[in-house]
C-alpha cells in the first residue's frame, strides 16, 4: 500500500508546499465565503498556497489554478449526551480536537462536543487520504500537513491583500517550447544582454536570454529590455535570475501581464544550465541571504527520496 499511496502522490509532489515562517495558513475561513471546518462540506486547504475553500468554491480553484491536493478540515459538532441526572456522561472533553479555531457561536460550548477530522483530498476525483498516515504517505508530505496543521490560523479579516491576490499557474507552464540553443546560464554574474545592468535581471525560459527589467511589480529599475524581447519574439516567460531557491523562483508571464506559478520551474531552468537546488537567494550585492538555506535543501532531499525509493512497508 505504501508504493501505492506514494506513487499517487508523485505526481502532485510539486505542488506541495511545506509552509514556511511568514506563510500564511487559512484554515478557519473561505476565502470567499463564511464557510469553516464547522460547515457542513468542512474546509479545504491548497497545499500549495495555503487559502481555505468552501466546498462551493474549491472546485473552481481546481479548475483555475490546476492544484490538486488539499487538506480537508472537518470539525464535526455534536450536542452532548445526557446522563439520567441530567450531567454530561463523564468522558475525555473534546479529546479529538486539534484545529486552531476562534470559536464563533454563540451558544454555551459546554453543551456540545467536538470531533476535528483532517483528510487530503485529490482532485479532480475527490480521492480521500485520511490523516495521520506517517506509514504510507511520503515524508515531505506529512512533514507538509504537520505544518498545515499546526500553523496557526490566518484569518482574511487580517491580511485582506494575501487572499485577494492569489498568484496563478501560468498557462504556458505546462507547454512551455524551449529552444535547444545551447544557452547554458552560469549561476551567478549575470549582466543584461543589451545594457551593463547587473540588477532586476530576468531569464526569458523559452530562448534563454538574460535581459533586464523595468516596470516590474518589484519596482526595481532598468531599462525595460526583457518586455522589448517579448515583443520581438512573444517569448511568455521569464525567471527573475536573483530570485532562484531551491523552492522556487518568481516568474512573470508578458503575455499574461501578471506574476505566474511556473510548476515546472526546475526542468524550465535546467534546461539552460541552472540548478535550482544549487541556488541561494542573493541580496543586492550579491552575497548569500543564508536564512533557512539548510532546510530547504533538506526537504528537496525528502522530495527526491520519496519520489525515487518509495517502497512497501
Ligand atoms: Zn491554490
Ligand atoms: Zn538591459
Amino acid at each position: 500500500m505504501a508504493a501505492d499511496l506514494g506513487e499517487l502522490l508523485v505526481p502532485y509532489m510539486p505542488t506541495i508546499r511545506v509552509p514556511r515562517i511568514g506563510d500564511r495558513v487559512f484554515k478557519s475561513e473561505c476565502a470567499f465565503s463564511f464557510d469553516s471546518p464547522e460547515s457542513e462540506g468542512g474546509l479545504y486547504v491548497c497545499m500549495n498556497t495555503f487559502l481555505g475553500f468552501g466546498r462551493e468554491h474549491v472546485e473552481r480553484h481546481y479548475r483555475k489554478t490546476g492544484q490538486s491536493v488539499y487538506m480537508h478540515l472537518k470539525r464535526h459538532v455534536k450536542e452532548k449526551a445526557t446522563g439520567a441526572a441530567g450531567g454530561a456522561i463523564p468522558r475525555r472533553r473534546n479529546g479529538k480536537v486539534f484545529l486552531d479555531l476562534e470559536l464563533n457561536r454563540d451558544f454555551n460550548g459546554e453543551d456540545y462536543e467536538y470531533e476535528d477530522e483532517a483528510k487530503l483530498v485529490i482532485f479532480p476525483d475527490h480521492f480521500e487520504i485520511p490523516l495521520p498516515n506517517i506509514e504510507e504517505l511520503p515524508a515531505l508530505v506529512t512533514i507538509a500537513c504537520d505544518a498545515v496543521l499546526n500553523a496557526p490560523s490566518a484569518y482574511k479579516k487580517q491580511e485582506p491583500e494575501s487572499w485577494e491576490e492569489e498568484i496563478q499557474v501560468s498557462r504556458h507552464a505546462r507547454s512551455l517550447r524551449q529552444l535547444d540553443n545551447g544557452v547554458r546560464i552560469p549561476p551567478s554574474g549575470w549582466k543584461c544582454q543589451k545594457c551593463e545592468m547587473r540588477e532586476n535581471l530576468w531569464l526569458n525560459l523559452t530562448d534563454g536570454s538574460v535581459l533586464c527589467g523595468k516596470w516590474f511589480f518589484d519596482g526595481s529599475g532598468g531599462n525595460g529590455h526583457a518586455l522589448e524581447h517579448y515583443r520581438e519574439t512573444n517569448h511568455p516567460l521569464a525567471v527573475k535570475l536573483d530570485t532562484i531557491t531551491p523552492d522556487g523562483a518568481d516568474v512573470y508571464s508578458f503575455e499574461e501581464e501578471e506574476a505566474v506559478l511556473d510548476p515546472h520551474i526546475s526542468e524550465h531552468l535546467s534546461h539552460f544550465g541552472i540548478d535550482m537546488l544549487q541556488m541561494q537567494k542573493r541580496t543586492e550585492n550579491g552575497h548569500h541571504t543564508d536564512n533557512n538555506s539548510r532546510p530547504r535543501v533538506s526537504e528537496w532531499e525528502v522530495i527526491q527520496e520519496s519520489s525515487t525509493t518509495l517502497k512497501p512497508l
